[in-house]
């Protein structure tokens, strides 16, 4: 069976990463969405259980798709699926820099992890978590930048860390 993992911090999910999931998800047998979070973080607008809860009914309607969260790194993670393959989004040239040095990290504590990518959709190449916690912090409209069950609920987050 073959196994992919997506993961990202989800800050919230966007459509951009629901994009990338959903791909992957007709690709591979089974794709899990981790959520990862490290207490040395900046404060994220959103707990963990807050982003289980939110990406869970963001993937849904995807049968072969399941969130989990965690703070270990992620090539440790990854070695309790035999042969699971990392897939990321990429967006423009900035993302492939980081990006190649993640998979060069990961490489050393996990030599057998694969890391694939998938272009991001030209519709969304520009946006971002942060573009839209930023958007919601300005009270500007981001229908069609996150799904729409969960638009409600950020823009009160994001009042309620302004009072
Ligand atoms: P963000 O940069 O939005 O804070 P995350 O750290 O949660 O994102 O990103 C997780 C993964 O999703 C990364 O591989 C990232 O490249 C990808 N991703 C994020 N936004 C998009 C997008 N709009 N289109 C495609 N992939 C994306």
């Amino acid at each position: 069976m073959s196994i992919a993992i997506c993961p990202g911090s989800f800050d919230p999910i966007t459509l951009g990463h629901l994009n990338i999931i959903r791909r992957t998800s007709k690709i591979f047998d089974e794709v899990i969405v981790c959520i990862m979070h490290n207490a040395s973080k900046t404060s994220p607008l959103f707990t963990v259980e807050e982003r289980l809860d939110m990406v869970r009914r963001a993937v849904s309607r995807y049968p072969n798709v399941r969130v989990d969260a965690q703070s270990c790194l992620l090539a440790e993670y990854a070695k309790q699926f035999e042969g699971a393959v990392i897939v990321k989004g990429l967006r423009a040239a900035s993302d492939f820099e980081y990006e190649f040095q993640m998979n060069l990290i990961n490489k050393n504590i996990n030599p057998n992890l694969e890391t694939m990518f998938l272009t991001a959709d030209g519709k969304y190449t520009f946006l971002s978590s942060s573009v839209v916690r930023e958007m919601a912090a300005y009270g500007a409209d981001i229908t069609g930048l996150v799904p729409n069950e969960l638009i409600k609920e950020i823009e009160n987050k994001v009042k309620q860390r302004r009072v």
